[in-house]
């Protein structure tokens, strides 16, 4: 130990950072030097992304254990299940956001936030490349490097379009808070629009069709919200063309919130069909134009409708660079990053993924399967034969492990089983199998296999455990005799990632609400929209958010909903 003589009236903290030495403070009322030995170098976590994975993560990270760095191109948390009720005015955009420096500042330790968008990872190297959109570098580019220790990536999902021609150019979407922004500028231009003199009836009408392709949980509670929205505030302001507007929903399967119990599914179709909503079930669009939207339908053909505002609201991809990752350690043929029961990302040593870059839902899966099988039907016959189901499958158990084990196992006995079971017939064996056949098989499997929904529940609920892991994760290296947990062949420090849920809800407009609870307990209605709004005013990130919420609502039942859009 060494001393540092002479140090008076002044505070002076020298942080032997990287040196193996002591840490020197010297105080005002003495002359003498207290001398503390030096925490070991804390090891560098990196996390990306500010989201339901990023920030649960960090708000319950022991961050004095750790160097932390927060990486994101959006310097807020978005409280993402509040974003259709902004498309409506019901709520505010800035109620439902909280700037992540506020979040960190609550940590009361230094984390370092940079806004910027990570381009590329390099896991053999531990070092991320970022850019950053505000200023440039002396190069010019605003590219910057980060070395980590532990990465946590966090990026959540993009939309889809499925490659669709158009989508990009003509829909909106609705995923980020300027997206519910523009939803609702553009609702209001349209009815702005058909209001002009001099329009015929007919323009009126294409401009105020409001069509919703996906009738997932996002499309179908922007449909309710922008019903309510109409019905309750625009029709007042805009009586005159009020009746001839439309909103229709469009759905490629047979059902609406397919995700969701059947009693829920047939409570929505009629509620809908009840609210003049226009559900297109079986229709799959297949283009966008400026006027026009495109669908298809294996009855009818062809179908081009006219229309004012578009959403489209089906479903969720991969971000390139995380494709490009995959690609790099062996995973390209992948949809999601593949994680272990502890959440690190497959053969790639320090590297962490939560939330919707690493889950994917079983609407998704079955999608892909059928893509599959379309591949594999070369002479588009509508048949594959056992060979050919075999080659599907293995491709199938290949993307997914989960389906692999499930495949693999004694119910479903291998392709022989899924065979039989489709043709209900024991007997045979050489069968062809045709698509549909194929599916119903699949749904077999489709119902025992469980995914993880890519909802903000599992990521936050990914973030929380990760969280907890790293708090102890020192302990655990001291300590490897502590409670070591056996599961199959390995030994881990920790217990594995289990989800609990905790029940989903779909609001259908009315102040009427949707709730699958735990237990497949179903409540639909008046009660269920009272409990929507305790369970979404009691997840608020913070107090700030949660009282401008809750006064957001008070203010739309008093007042009704705010039609300009400044
Ligand atoms: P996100 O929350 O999307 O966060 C991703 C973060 O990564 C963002 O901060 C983003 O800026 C950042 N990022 C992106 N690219 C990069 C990059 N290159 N480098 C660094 N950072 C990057 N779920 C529910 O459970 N209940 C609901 O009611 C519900 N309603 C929803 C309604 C809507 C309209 C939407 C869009 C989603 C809804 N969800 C709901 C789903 C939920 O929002 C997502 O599952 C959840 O946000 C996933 O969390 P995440 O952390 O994985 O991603």
């Amino acid at each position: 130990a060494r001393r540092r003589p002479g140090v008076s009236n002044l505070l002076l903290v020298v942080a032997a950072a990287s040196s193996g030495g002591l840490v020197a403070y010297a105080d005002s009322g003495s002359d003498a030097a207290v001398e503390k030995p030096q925490l070991p170098q804390r090891k560098k976590v990196v996390v990306l992304g500010t989201g339901w994975g990023g920030t649960t993560f960090l708000r319950n990270l022991d961050t004095r254990l750790y160097d932390v760095q927060v990486i994101s191109p959006r310097n807020y948390f978005a409280f993402t299940p509040l974003l259709p009720s902004v498309t409506s005015g019901t709520v505010e955009p800035r109620s439902i956001v909280e700037p992540i420096r506020r979040v960190l500042e609550k940590k009361g330790e230094e984390i370092k936030f940079w806004e910027a968008e990570c381009f590329k990872i390099d896991p053999q190297n531990k070092k991320i490349h970022c850019r950053s959109n505000l200023g440039t570098n002396l190069d010019g580019n605003g590219e910057f490097l980060v070395d980590y220790d532990y990465l946590v990536v966090a990026v959540g999902a993009r939309v889809n379009t499925f490659n669709t021609p158009g989508v990009v150019e003509n829909c909106h979407f609705l995923k980020e808070v300027e997206d519910a922004q523009k939803i609702r500028r553009s609702v209001m231009d349209c009815f702005e629009r058909a209001s002009l003199p001099f329009l015929d009836e007919e323009e009126r009408r294409k401009n105020l069709h409001f069509v919703v392709v996906g009738g997932g949980p996002t499309g179908v509670e922007f449909a309710a919200s922008l019903h309510d929205f109409v019905t309750e505030d625009l029709s007042k302001l805009y009586p005159s063309i009020q009746h001839l507007v439309k909103i229709s929903l469009i759905e490629a399967a047979d059902h609406i919130l397919t995700m969701f119990d059947k009693r829920i599914t047939n409570f929505a179709e009629d509620k809908f069909g009840r609210d003049g909503i226009d559900v297109k079930t079986g229709y799959k669009v297949v283009k966008v134009s400026k006027d026009a939207i495109t669908m298809q339908n294996p009855g009818t053909g062809d179908i081009s409708v006219p229309y004012g505002m578009a959403v489209w609201s089906t479903g969720i991809g991969t971000r390139p660079f995380i494709v490009e990752f995959m690609k790099q350690i062996g995973q390209g043929n992948r949809r999601v990053l593949a994680t272990d029961e502890w959440l690190r990302v497959r053969e790639c040593d320090g590297v962490y993924a939560i939330g919707d870059c690493a889950t994917i839902n079983q609407r998704r899966v079955m999608e892909d399967i059928s893509e599959i099988f379309r591949v594999a039907d070369k002479d588009k016959s509508g048949t594959l034969t056992v060979k050919e189901i075999q080659d599907v499958l293995d491709d199938i158990s290949m993307r997914y492990p989960q389906l692999q084990l499930y495949l693999k196992s004694k119910q479903m006995n291998g392709i022989a089983d899924l065979v039989r079971s489709a043709k209900g017939d024991a007997e045979k064996e050489s069968v062809e199998l045709n698509i549909e056949e194929f599916k119903k098989a699949l749904s077999l499997v489709d119902s025992q296999v469980k995914f993880l929904p890519a909802t903000a529940q599992v990521a936050s609920q990914q973030g929380q455990y990760l969280a907890r892991c790293f708090n102890k994760m020192k302990d655990a290296e001291e300590h490897p005799e502590g409670p070591i947990r056996i599961r199959g062949e390995g030994r881990h420090r920790f217990r594995p990632f289990r989800y609990r849920h905790l029940g989903q809800f779909a609001p259908l407009g009315g102040e009427q609400t949707a709730a699958q609870l735990p237990g497949d307990w179903i409540s639909i209605g008046h009660s269920s929209q009272w409990l929507w709004y305790s369970v979404y005013a009691t997840k608020q990130i913070s107090w700030r958010t949660r009282m401008l919420v809750v006064s957001d609502w008070t203010r739309r039942f008093i007042f009704g909903r705010d039609s300009s859009c400044i």
